[in-house]
């Protein structure tokens, strides 16, 4: 990766976890879970609206820990409003390859565009737990998390 993009992709980073979209609490929830990394202290708490079509109707986010761990969850947030179950699954998936510096081909170029922000942290090994906690914790919401 060259440096200007590098620079950008900080920026971004550094912007979400300055001012993070959706965080807060949320009133009626249909599905919430708790996250948290002992890797690196962070927490996250993910909360859900499922609509009965299937969508993620509205979804927020809390949480304390590094950088990394806030703007990815407040990205994830950003990303996951008014998506299908179905999609939610599939940005996941491959979310989880670019972090890990693999290729994700079941992207479209505009969500590859938004997850590769957070893909250069595949360069360090030890944060791509704090990159992922706020998609792990989306999926335990789903999953179990019914309120
Ligand atoms: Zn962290």
């Amino acid at each position: 990766m060259d440096n200007a993009l590098r620079e950008l992709y900080q920026e971004v980073i550094l912007d979400h976890s300055r001012h993070p979209r959706h965080y807060g609490a949320m009133e009626g929830a249909s599905h919430k879970a708790d996250g948290y990394n002992p890797l690196c202290g962070d927490r996250v708490t993910i909360y859900l609206k499922l609509g009965d079509d299937g969508r993620v109707a509205d979804i927020a986010f809390e949480g304390k820990g590094c950088a990394i761990s806030q703007a990815s969850a407040s990205m994830m947030t950003d990303l996951l409003k008014g998506r299908t179950r179905e999609d939610a699954e599939k940005l996941m998936e491959g979310f989880l390859h670019l972090v890990k510096g693999e290729d994700a081909p079941g992207l479209s170029d505009d969500d590859r565009e938004t997850l590769e922000v957070m893909g250069g942290i595949s360069e360090f090994p030890m944060r791509v737990k704090c990159a992922t906690l706020a998609w792990h914790t989306y999926k335990n919401a789903v999953e179990e998390g019914a309120t």
